[in-house]
């Protein structure tokens, strides 16, 4: 039977690899939709490649590029947020969320509201608005798929087990660009270092978010949603290897983990099976022999503040998270446009969860607070990072 899926950020690291895998399996999927934000051929190109139904721009100055580049295709198009919300809402089997920061909000609860089945990638959804999807995904008859490669790992180590068994779920970390580097030299680091990631291809945010090791700590706060488990069962390691990519302890001590190759189209691959395996064409299996030795180390908050500040965040709950990963999108904008320092990016994101915690105590009843937290946290964070 033929699965029809949507792709919501089809241009970005995580939507190329979608592509690729759906190139790889034509028979069995159809294209609904595909939808991007601002890089009106790049789009068109991936329309054209999986020959998608409709295709959807987010800024709305690209319509007219996007309708010339897919001229002739019978593809058709849209501009503008409201395309996109358009793209999310065409009937599909599968939806895959994979637009970079809370921008994915809007659209992915489109998805999840219409009772659809989405592979979630944009984890700042559940950062944002954990409470409010979650609910909203139980209300509406939607199911999440964990397509980030830790809580995808978790999700296929825990199987048809029960999570008040569990009690410890972890995390792993390669711990970044910067694993073994000295604080100083870490406080000195370049936009295009911190970026460089030693084992895993990803978009830029998240290059960024990982070498902060925030990217754990969003991690964290998904998971917690995800698996609705307690902030005091969650754990990261740090393991430079990215073999092991999540690890459920149960109640008895035994351990069940989740491997496989840095790779994203593994668990981009297990979503979109949606139960059946899919095989990955040039896709590199596991070999511990020929890996040698698979290493664990406990992460060094000191020099990585931004995993101590996202625990807190989760530990105080409210509107703290909501809070800390407004803030951390300004300044790692902030950083990779070079105005600011790495370090810069945990003091802003910390002075923010302080300032705002007693106006926003309680966490958003619904994805519309959550964006309005959201935009009053960025404009905070401007107007902090300009004076
Ligand atoms: P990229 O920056 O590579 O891609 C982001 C995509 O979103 C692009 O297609 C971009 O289009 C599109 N986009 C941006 N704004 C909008 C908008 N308003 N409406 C519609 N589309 C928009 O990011 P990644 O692929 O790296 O990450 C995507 C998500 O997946 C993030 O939430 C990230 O945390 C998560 N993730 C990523 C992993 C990875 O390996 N990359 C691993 C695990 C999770 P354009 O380029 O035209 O702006
Ligand atoms: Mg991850």
């Amino acid at each position: 039977m033929t699965c029809t899926v949507t792709v919501l950020g089809a241009t970005g690291s995580i939507g190329r690899s979608t592509a690729d895998l759906l190139d790889q399996h034509r028979d069995r999927f159809r294209v609904a939709a595909v939808a991007g934000g601002k890089d009106a051929a790049a789009l068109a190109r991936v329309a054209r490649e999986l020959g998608a139904g409709f295709a959807a721009l987010s800024d709305p100055d690209g319509g007219p590029a996007l309708r010339d580049a897919l001229a002739g295709s019978g593809i058709a198009c849209g501009a503008g947020p409201e395309a996109v919300i358009e793209a999310a809402s065409r009937d599909a089997d599968l939806v895959v969320a994979a637009v970079s920061g809370a921008a994915g909000l809007t659209p992915t609860h489109a998805a999840i509201r219409l009772g659809r089945t989405v592979a979630l990638a944009n984890k700042e959804s559940l950062v944002c608005a954990g409470d409010a999807f979650m609910r909203d995904a139980k209300r509406y008859g939607a199911r999440i798929l964990p397509m980030d490669s830790e809580h995808n790992a978790l999700a296929q180590a825990i199987g048809e087990g029960r999570i008040d068994d569990i009690t410890r779920m972890t995390i792993t970390a390669s711990g970044g660009p910067f694993r073994t580097a000295p604080r100083e030299r870490i406080a000195a680091a370049s936009a295009a270092e911190a970026a460089a990631h030693p084992t895993w291809s990803m978009g830029m945010k998240i290059n960024i978010d990982s070498a902060t090791l925030m990217n754990k700590g969003l991690e964290l706060v998904e998971a917690h949603h995800l698996f609705s488990i307690d902030a005091a069962r969650l754990d990261v390691v740090v393991h430079p290897q990215s073999i092991v990519h999540g690890l459920v302890t149960w109640r008895d001590g035994a351990v069940t983990a989740g491997l496989a190759m840095p790779d994203m189209r593994v668990p981009i691959a297990h979503c979109l099976g949606i139960g059946d395996r899919l095989s990955i064409a040039r896709g590199r299996p596991v070999d511990l022999a020929a890996t040698g030795s698979l290493t664990f180390e406990r992460p060094d908050e000191e020099r990585f503040p931004c995993l101590r500040i996202a625990r807190a965040a989760l530990a105080a709950g409210g509107a703290q998270p909501t809070v800390m990963n407004a803030a951390n999108e300004i300044a790692v904008a902030a950083f990779i446009a070079g105005r600011i320092g790495f370090y810069d990016i945990a003091a802003l994101v910390e002075r923010a969860c302080e300032d705002f915690a007693a106006r926003f105590p309680a966490a958003p009843a619904d994805v519309a607070e959550a964006l309005a937290i959201d935009d009053e946290v960025r404009r905070w964070s401007t107007r902090a990072l300009a004076a």
